[in-house]
């Protein structure tokens, strides 16, 4: 048996002392005499791996007690309609900063719902890059600003948030959650689905801040209203049991590394290895704009289409796999999520200069 160099946008590599530990406790939970996958989500064994997921998560990303943090379903696509279920009123206007496919999927939900105001694109220019923050066109009275922060088919990222004084900020982070530490007192609102940086796919994380909720309109069905998760702490409903049994096990993992610090400044020079390979000659082209990079997902291009068949092919004879690029675009795409090594970037780089040593 022997692993891959897993590129995959998501669901993505795992850390392997995660994936061993699960291994270890998958017939039998330390003193429990049942697997995770067996046990009740009333049990207090469950609360405790609930419990323990929170607390080690507010502590990792320094989630003030003004924020509750959920385990929900659905994926982060249920939150493009809970968002705006939950926080457009009718009669307001939400503003959305479109960076790519999933702000676009994003206002077309909201659009179902209540008024939007696009803020800013970059459609024009096939999603290259962030907008500046001189460019956004933000309405004085909206009720919130959505945005994308790391834009998993293009390969842009925003550097920090965008400015929008007191009006609630909303952030879609599926794709950089966790990458980097992240001022949470600045979000009423912030989604992410686990299955990139911070476990496999069925749970969805959710940070929102508490008196944001008294916007809340009463009639929801039950389980589209935030209120009921936070007020039954995500055990309204039997929970994704084993998604977060392994979210616990990455947050721990996560700590161990040195915590968020150490992570985004592994991360940066994982990204900076890759871009320097990118920009070293012609023959490899990055499609995002240099300062609109991303850190996560780094896409580029080869003079030709058939090379670049050529290089997924050979990639894939190397042990990279993972690398085409998101079917809507083409190209290639690394993903260089977490728990991706730098051996795995190591091992692209020396392929690439090989690559493009025999075809450039
Ligand atoms: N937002 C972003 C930025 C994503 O990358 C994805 C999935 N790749 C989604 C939303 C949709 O997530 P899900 O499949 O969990 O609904």
């Amino acid at each position: 048996m022997k692993r891959c160099h897993n590129f995959n946008a998501g669901p993505a590599v795992l850390p392997v002392p995660v994936l061993e530990r699960i291994r270890e406790e998958m017939l039998c939970l330390p003193g429990v005499g049942m697997s995770v996958l067996e046990i009740s989500h009333r049990s207090k064994t469950f609360e405790t791996i609930l419990s323990e997921a929170e607390r080690r998560l507010r502590r990792l990303l320094d989630v003030p007690p003004t924020h509750h943090i959920l385990f929900l379903q659905g994926g982060a696509s249920l939150q493009f309609s809970m968002v705006p279920l939950n926080f457009l009123p009718k009669g307001g206007v939400a503003d959305y900063i479109v960076t790519g496919i999933w702000s676009e999927k994003a206002v077309e939900e909201a659009q179902k719902i209540g008024q939007v105001n696009i803020a800013a694109t970059t459609k024009e220019e096939n999603y290259a890059r962030i907008p500046n923050q001189s460019e956004l066109r933000l309405s004085p009275k909206a009720a919130y600003v959505h945005f994308t922060s790391n834009n998993t088919i293009f390969g842009t990222q925003w550097q920090r948030e965008p400015e929008v004084g007191a009006v609630p900020l909303v952030c879609d982070a599926s794709s950089d959650f966790l990458s980097r530490p992240l001022d949470v007192g600045k979000y009423a609102l912030l989604y992410a689905g686990a299955q990139k940086n911070v476990g496999p796919a069925g749970v969805t994380i959710v940070i929102v801040r508490e008196d944001w909720l008294e916007h809340i309109p009463s009639g929801l069905p039950t389980m589209l209203d935030y209120r009921t998760h936070v007020k039954h702490r995500s055990l309204y409903n039997t929970p994704p049991v084993f998604a977060i049994y392994v979210v616990g096990l990455v947050l721990e993992y996560l700590e161990a590394q040195g915590g968020l610090p150490a992570i985004a400044a592994a991360n940066a020079e994982k990204a900076r290895r890759l871009y320097a390979t990118i920009d070293a000659g012609d023959f490899y082209r990055g499609t995002a704009e240099r300062n609109s990079r991303s850190l996560m997902n780094v896409c580029f291009r080869l003079p030709h289409p058939d090379l670049e068949a050529r290089f997924l092919k050979e990639a894939t004879a190397h042990g990279l796999e993972g690398l085409p690029g998101h079917r809507l675009v083409g190209g290639i795409r690394a993903s260089l999520y977490n728990a991706l090594p730098m051996e795995s970037v190591v091992a692209l780089v020396d392929f690439m200069q090989d690559f493009a040593r025999r075809h450039g």
